[in-house]
């Protein structure tokens, strides 16, 4: 069994764990601290794939008509379609002399809207919804 160490709170002096006062000063040490037990941490357990909820879910905020969200999801096709449909408004829009620019709006509501239901999902939720049952829109 390995010596315990008490630190002395006066002189910073390392007592032996049996001694009641320091060797070098002579106030009298706290308790030597139990062994530290291992306590299982089941906080640090988050599903897989919880982690990407918060990166898609500000991408789909502040980047919704890219489709960034959707690819960080892994669903390349949806956002390959939002960023399509973001390029081909922004082209009607110029085309239309701005006419056609509410359209722009679409695609970055989509995105908008799709960033907070992730964030306002439990990691559980997210998990399931986006990662296990690949729900493609919204
Ligand atoms: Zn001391």
């Amino acid at each position: 069994m390995a010596t315990q160490y008490t630190t002395c709170p006066g002189c910073a002096t390392q007592n032996a764990g049996i001694n009641a006062r320091c060797t070098n000063c002579g106030t009298i040490l706290p308790i030597s601290p139990m062994p530290m037990q291992h306590v299982p941490n089941y906080s640090g357990a988050k599903p897989a794939g919880a982690e990407k909820k918060l990166a898609a879910g500000l991408c789909g905020i502040l980047l919704g008509g890219l489709g960034i969200h959707k690819f960080i999801l892994g669903y390349t096709q949806e956002g390959i379609i939002l960023i399509s449909v973001y390029l081909v408004s922004f082209i009607i829009a110029m085309v239309t002399c701005g006419i056609g620019t509410p359209l722009i709006f679409v695609p970055t509501v989509i995105g908008i809207v799709e960033g907070i239901i992730y964030l306002t999902k439990t990691d559980e939720e997210f998990v399931q919804t986006y990662i296990v049952n690949k729900k493609p829109w919204f």
